[in-house]
């Protein structure tokens, strides 16, 4: 079956939360970079510097990563970063994070929340914790944020306001879950690889790390199969404002 295309005439908005940087350029960027061109609005919340992921100091790093991370963003046409200082390599799940998500949900009032996923295994092998932590604080924050009673003192002090997003997204690959792709055939492609590109000090202290312009289009392109064009990012896209499913003996194995 060939995936559909994701309905981009129902959002303007989309808040992209991950751990780390360059988390969002493994692909994903490919996506924001055809949103942006489109005139959909996309913001960037990271939840670290990033500070543990070189061997430089890390002060020295996070200061290097957030500046790469200015660069990624700005190719791919994303105005709107807020990097937290959540501690690297030992992010914690909890309210902490859920609240700071949720703040930034209320600001941003995105009709989407693209977060990262939180299996403990994914399709390239065991995920990282702070990945986990991050995609399960991200799924809880997004129901949060829609809740006048959960972090109420960020309505009541900090005058933002309820917000339900409609979408809640995470990566997905060929065969495993994926529900919508995003054709990213062309220019949004060549930005995804060059915001990849954009971390270069950070790339190059991964010394067997494959160059972005090799596998990101590999990648790409075998998820384009899935849905019958050149190049695609897959999502598994869940639309929170369908009516529940309900099980019955014909969706049950
Ligand atoms: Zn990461």
């Amino acid at each position: 079956m060939t995936l559909p295309a994701l309905p981009e005439e129902s959002f303007q908005r989309v808040l992209c939360v991950v751990a780390h940087p360059d988390d969002m350029e493994y692909g994903t960027s490919a996506a924001v970079a055809r949103w942006t061109a489109r005139g959909i609005d996309v913001g960037y919340l990271l939840l670290t510097r990033g500070e543990a992921g070189m061997p430089n100091l890390p002060d020295e790093t996070a200061r290097l990563r957030v500046a790469e991370q200015q660069a990624a963003c700005a190719v791919v046409g994303v105005k709107h970063l807020t990097i937290l200082e959540h501690p690297d390599g030992i992010l914690v799940y909890g309210l902490d994070l859920r609240r700071d998500i949720c703040r930034e949900i209320r600001r941003f009032k995105p009709d989407v929340v693209f977060g990262g996923g939180y299996e403990i295994e994914a399709p390239w092998g065991f995920d990282q914790a702070d990945h986990r932590a991050a995609g399960l604080a991200t799924l809880d924050a997004v129901r949060d944020a829609g809740n006048r009673w959960v972090f109420p003192e960020q309505i009541d002090d900090e005058g933002l306001e309820p917000h339900s997003a409609r979408w809640y997204m995470t990566n997905a690959i060929p065969g495993s879950g994926a529900t919508h792709g995003v054709d990213v055939t062309g220019e949004p492609l060549r930005r995804g690889v060059a915001s990849l590109e954009s971390h270069a000090a950070y790339l190059a202290a991964l010394p067997d790390h494959p160059a972005p312009k090799d596998f990101i289009p590999q990648f790409t392109a075998m998820s384009g199969k899935a849905m019958g064009v050149e190049h695609a990012v897959l999502f598994r896209a869940h639309d929170l404002q369908a009516p529940p499913e309900i099980p019955t003996e014909e969706t049950q194995d």
